[in-house]
């Protein structure tokens, strides 16, 4: 991104969410956001996803900047470029596991094994299950399959383990360290769970709209194997 900002108008007070933030993310890179709670990280992750459009400024993807596209431009963009990860996995209750990952996959062009995917998030005994029949653990698993199904140049996740517990959570992430690493997948992660750091080739952090520190891990811890 090139010096974007996020105005929002309240009234009679404008309110800055991110201020000429500049950020470059490297391909293969996993990167973890912290920062306290308005500083900013969602509205970061949203406009480089292309939910949210910046006031000021530019995001580029593969040398495109998507805030010249039209809508229909953006649509794809989303869709095809970008993995999303919520805290809340958004999942079809109707719709089983399978399923779930099938329908975000069907019009991708460039979409991976559907099958591969969810043995790779440790669901492959669990394809048939509904998202009821399903802890919240592997509920994100199968969001996340969902995610990196459709193949995306970037997979962001804005506290996909914000309703777990600790552990689940830690073993989450670092499931998506393995995906990072197995797919070779650029992935973005806004976290509180502070361990995740290790894992991470960059950790940023965030106050008040602005990148206030960044770290960069020359040693990345490797997640162990993953036992769900
Ligand atoms: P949290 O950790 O609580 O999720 P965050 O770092 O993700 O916080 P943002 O959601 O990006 O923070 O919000 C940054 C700032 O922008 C906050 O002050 C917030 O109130 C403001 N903001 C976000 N969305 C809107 C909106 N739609 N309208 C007005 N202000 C907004
Ligand atoms: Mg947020």
């Amino acid at each position: 991104t090139e010096k974007i900002s996020k105005i929002y108008q309240m009234g009679e007070v404008q309110v800055a969410a991110i201020k000429d933030v500049d950020l470059q993310l490297y391909e293969g890179e996993f990167v973890v956001i912290l920062g306290p709670s308005g500083s900013g990280k969602s509205t970061l992750l949203n406009v480089i996803g292309g939910m949210d459009l910046p006031t000021e400024g530019k995001v580029f993807m593969q040398g495109e900047d998507i805030t010249d596209y039209n809508d229909k431009k953006l649509t794809a963009y989303r869709r095809e470029k970008i993995g999303f990860v919520f805290q809340f996995y958004n999942l079809m209750n109707n719709l089983t596991a399978k399923e779930n990952v099938e329908l975000a996959t069907e019009i991708c062009k460039e979409a991976l094994n559907i099958d591969e995917v969810l043995e790779a998030v440790g669901l492959g005994d669990r394809k048939e299950h509904f998202p009821a029949q399903m802890s919240g653990g592997e509920q994100q698993r199968v969001a996340i399959a969902r995610a990196v199904a459709k193949n995306p140049a970037l997979l962001l996740c804005d506290e996909p383990t914000g309703a777990l517990d600790f552990e689940t959570g830690i073993k989450t992430l670092s499931l998506l360290k393995k995906i990072n690493q197995d797919f070779n997948k650029t992935v973005v992660i806004i976290t509180h769970n502070v361990p995740i750091g290790e894992m991470a080739d960059r950790v940023i952090k965030m106050r008040s709209g602005e990148i206030i520190e960044e770290t960069i891990n020359t040693n990345p811890i490797d997640p162990e194997g993953i036992e769900w």
